[in-house]
């Protein structure tokens, strides 16, 4: 390990983690004392067949859910201990995201979606920041475009730009590659790659892809909620 490996901050600290949902009377033990930590400007894939785990533990870390017991840390806030206004207050502030579906506003042009996160922030100059970062993902000409008349690799970008149009610390990107041909695939993990570069933020992915999880710099890999080593 490098020395400067060894003192980057840790982000996320997830201890002992357990999550258990009740079906009519049955329980299905999804996660399964997972202990594992994410330093910080880290690439981290998070893999394993369909229905191992990826997306509940998604939502656990990002505080969308809670988890049966165990403790999430994150940037030294143990999760469970917030409000859920704090805990939503605390994602806006801190975390980004990019889903397989891209979730676009569809009455919105791609400008406005992007400067959504920064007008719930109130940071001045959202229009400016959106229009910078819809440049660098290579749709300065679209930006007036709605979703529907854009295709899915760019709804992606547009995704992509609103994501780190905050600067956010940490980003989760659930399956961002699911819906696209291999050649939008490609650009949009390239460019994945290098907001997360430029940028510094930590980047969380969930994906059953071996050549999305490949590009990564840590690996963890899940089945029947148990972290498996590889
Ligand atoms: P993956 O993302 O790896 O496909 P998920 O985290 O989505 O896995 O799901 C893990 C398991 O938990 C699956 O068996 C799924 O059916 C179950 N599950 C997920 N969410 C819920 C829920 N809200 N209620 C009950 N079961 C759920």
């Amino acid at each position: 390990m490098s020395k400067t490996t060894r003192f980057k901050t840790v982000v996320i600290e997830v201890k002992n983690l357990n999550k258990v949902y009740d079906l009519q009377g049955t329980s299905l033990a999804v996660l399964k004392n997972l202990s594992f930590h994410v330093k910080q400007a880290t690439w981290l894939s998070v893999t394993g067949p369909s229905g191992s785990g990826k997306s509940t533990l998604l939502s656990l870390m990002a505080g969308l859910d809670s988890p049966s017991s165990g403790e999430i840390t994150v940037l030294g806030e143990n999760l469970s201990k917030l409000s859920e206004d704090a805990r939503a207050d605390f994602r806006a502030q801190n975390m980004g995201f990019v889903f397989q579906s891209f979730r676009l506003l569809p009455s919105l042009s791609a400008l406005e979606n992007v400067q959504v996160p920064m007008e719930i922030l109130r940071r001045g100059k959202s229009e400016a920041a959106a229009a910078e970062m819809l440049a660098r993902v290579g749709l300065k000409e679209r930006m007036h475009h709605y979703p529907n008349q854009l295709s899915g690799g760019e709804q992606q970008r547009v995704a992509l730009a609103r994501a780190f149009v905050s600067r956010p610390k940490i980003l989760f990107a659930d399956e961002p590659t699911g819906n696209l041909d291999s050649k939008n695939g490609a650009r949009v993990l390239e460019l994945l790659e290098s907001l997360h570069r430029e940028e510094g933020a930590t980047l969380i992915v969930v994906t059953h892809e071996p050549q999305v999880a490949e590009r990564a710099r840590e690996q963890l890999y899940l089945r029947d909620g148990e972290r498996v080593s590889t």
